[in-house]
């Protein structure tokens, strides 16, 4: 049996693993088979991880933590983990070969995902324009035209911020209404370079290497436009990856896994989670590096009170 199972590849993921594997845990990092190193992996440029003043590509960089994780012995798997038994002592973690790991404890960082717009030239241009993060990427686009898609209250926050560096921002929505709150409205219709262009859809994302402009269809009258703007901010949702764990772990009403407090443990002992799908609002690589340690040392303190006999302390600690 395993002293712990790591499933998730991205910060979180290897960070938990790089701490796990020095407190000599041997950690099995279970990567996924198609998308190892997580959100990351879509990317150009990370200009904002610390330690490297240059920027470094988002693969680049996961490329750097995995070698770290496996330096000091983790174990990573390039496979899915299709099915999770979380009750008792011994958790059991099904994975999509049918072999069943079984270990004393779980760090579940399965991240989450960004809603997609599923339009031609959306994914190509991931990175050359097209973004879901203002946070991450508002900065590249200084003096420049940006659109953001979308109604709720993080379209009206993106918007609004990216409007310290672009020259314009157009809001586009399907609607003539906004489901965003009322501050968040206000702030938005406030602002001198925010202009809302109503009852649109975005079809299509133009450009060769880079944006170039939005294909616009007037969800009224159906009529086609192009929109030239340098990028498309998509700011349409975020889905928490907690299929595995409907169930059998609590979730907050925000979709994300519930953790006490500031720990990562999660409402079964033995059970932590770190990195966005804790996380409701940050969900930068940093934040979800920071929370892979936390979950790396909570495990690390189950486990010790384990050994030593005071298991029922450890879960409630
Ligand atoms: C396009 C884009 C650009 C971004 N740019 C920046 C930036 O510049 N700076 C920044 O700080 N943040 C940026 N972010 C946000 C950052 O990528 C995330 O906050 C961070 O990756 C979250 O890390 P995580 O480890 O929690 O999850 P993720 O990176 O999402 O990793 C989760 C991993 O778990 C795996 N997984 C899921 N389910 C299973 C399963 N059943 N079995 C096995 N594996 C599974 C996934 O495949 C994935 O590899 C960007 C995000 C995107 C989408």
């Amino acid at each position: 049996m395993r002293q712990v199972i790591i499933i998730g590849s991205g910060p979180a993921g290897f960070t938990a693993a790089i701490y796990a594997a020095r407190a000599n845990l041997n950690p099995v990092l279970v990567a996924s088979s198609v998308e190892v190193g997580g959100e990351l992996m879509k990317t150009t440029e990370v200009e904002n991880f610390p330690g490297f003043p240059e920027g470094i590509q988002g693969p680049d960089l996961m490329a750097k933590m995995q070698e770290q994780a496996e330096r000091f012995g983790t174990e990573v798997l390039y496979d899915d983990v299709t099915e999770l038994d979380l009750d008792g002592d011994v958790k059991k973690v099904t994975l999509g070969s049918g072999t069943v790991l079984e270990a004393a404890s779980i760090i579940y960082a399965t991240g989450s995902a960004y809603r997609t717009l599923g339009i031609p030239g959306e994914e190509r241009l991931s990175g050359h324009g097209v973004s879901w993060c203002a946070t991450c990427d508002g900065f590249f686009f200084r003096d420049r035209t940006i659109a953001v898609v979308g109604g709720g209250d993080s379209a009206m926050e993106e918007a609004t911020f990216l409007t310290k560096f672009a020259s314009k921002v157009y809001v586009i929505h399907r609607k003539d209404t906004l489901r965003a709150s009322k501050i968040m409205q206000e702030r938005a219709f406030a602002n001198d370079k925010i202009e809302f262009i109503w009852n649109s859809a975005v079809e299509e994302v133009l450009g060769e290497d880079a944006t170039t402009g939005v294909r616009l269809r007037n969800t009224v009258d159906g009529t086609v436009t192009d929109l030239p703007v340098d990028g498309l901010f998509i700011a349409i949702g975020n889905d928490p990856r907690t299929h595995l764990v409907h169930g059998k772990l609590d979730l907050t009403p925000e979709g994300t896994i519930w953790v006490d407090g500031r720990s990562s443990r999660t409402s079964v002992p033995g059970v932590f989670a770190a990195g966005d799908v804790i996380d409701p609002t940050y969900r930068q690589a940093v934040t979800a590096a920071g929370s892979g340690t936390v979950a790396a040392l909570d495990v690390e303190h189950f486990l010790a009170a384990l050994s030593d006999g005071t298991a029922a302390e450890a879960a409630l600690a």
